[in-house]
């Protein structure tokens, strides 16, 4: 990732990417307190747009607030940091990566006045599991290891230390053949991916755990129950059993990266008749027509970067 041309937005100047470097002595590098977004743009009819880039930067800094990390630059500043990454890269579509860290002023636990600094980069990133996967869904496994308790780690934040456990159990089972893990809550409650929530559909209804399990409050869930309430679909928040979702009529993740990805077996039992089912498509149809200008309602989530 490091050897390559282009832009990176680096503490208020566009730098060269090679150029954006941190010292060893980086306080998270350390101690793994730092925040950061996922944030995608797309190509539409109408140029290059940043899909809900107010509510990923907005993100960006209620992660920071949860850590008391002093960010200087403002929801504006940071918002056009983002569009002009992706508009002098020339990207027509990407994934951006906005990240603030603490510095290396001084090395301990204790660093408040470390200057907190922030960067923005940007990359073309396809389908995160997969192109097949997006139209086959894809297979998913329990992983053993627990998602954070909310009171040991600060589960509202997009946090760079919240992310060794998605790392483990994403090893985990892609090891042992498997797309992607799920995580149980500590009360063995499902909670969500790895690096996306989770939604099922039984009986043309769509459930979906409730943030109090710890799972992150992603945008796309949201934009995805927006979208399910504007279709006239039931979203009911709530605990659920793994074993619920393995007798759901369908499943899918939702996430920044992987967009609508549907679910086609979960713990090795097929969800549904084991292929992307009739709502997941829809939804996922819809979402995708959002994302690139196509839906005249939903226009107002996308931000062009000219
Ligand atoms: N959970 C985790 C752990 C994630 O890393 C992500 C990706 N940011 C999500 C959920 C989905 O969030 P969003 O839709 O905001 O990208």
């Amino acid at each position: 990732m490091a050897e390559r041309d282009g832009l990176i937005w680096h503490d208020g100047k566009l730098v060269d990417w090679r150029d954006a470097k941190v010292h060893v002595l980086t306080h998270t590098l350390h101690y793994g307190m730092g925040v950061f977004e996922g944030v995608r743009a797309y190509e539409t009819e109408q140029g290059t747009v940043i899909f809900k880039l107010r509510e990923h930067t907005q993100r960006l800094l209620n992660s920071a607030k949860i850590f008391q990390m002093k960010v200087t630059y403002d929801l504006d500043t940071l918002m056009e940091a983002q569009k002009a990454v992706v508009r002098e890269n020339s990207l027509k579509s990407c994934y951006l990566r906005p990240i603030a860290w603490i510095g290396s002023e001084k090395l301990g636990i204790a660093a408040k006045n470390n200057q907190v600094h922030v960067a923005v980069a940007a990359w073309p990133w396809g389908a995160y599991l997969g192109a097949e996967g997006m139209e086959k869904g894809i297979r998913v496994k329990t992983s053993s290891f627990t998602h954070h308790q909310p009171n040991i780690t600060m589960c509202k934040a997009k946090a760079v230390g919240n992310y060794p456990v998605s790392i483990l159990a994403n090893q985990e089972v892609t090891t042992a053949g498997y797309d992607e893990a799920m995580l149980l809550d500590p009360q063995g409650f499902v909670c969500q991916g790895a690096g996306e929530n989770v939604f099922l559909v039984k009986d043309g209804v769509l459930h979906t755990p409730d943030l109090a399990c710890g799972g992150l409050d992603g945008i796309t869930r949201q934009t995805i129950i927006q979208i399910a309430y504007d279709e006239g679909l039931q979203v009911i928040e709530r605990r659920i059993t793994r074993d619920e979702f393995y007798i759901a009529d369908e499943a899918f993740f939702t996430g920044t990266a992987a967009e609508v990805t549907p679910i086609r077996e979960y713990d090795d039992r097929p969800i549904g008749t084991g292929v992307r089912g009739p709502i997941t498509e829809k939804l996922q149809k819809i979402f995708f027509d959002a994302v690139t200008g196509k839906v005249e309602k939903y226009r107002h989530w996308l931000t062009p970067v000219a």
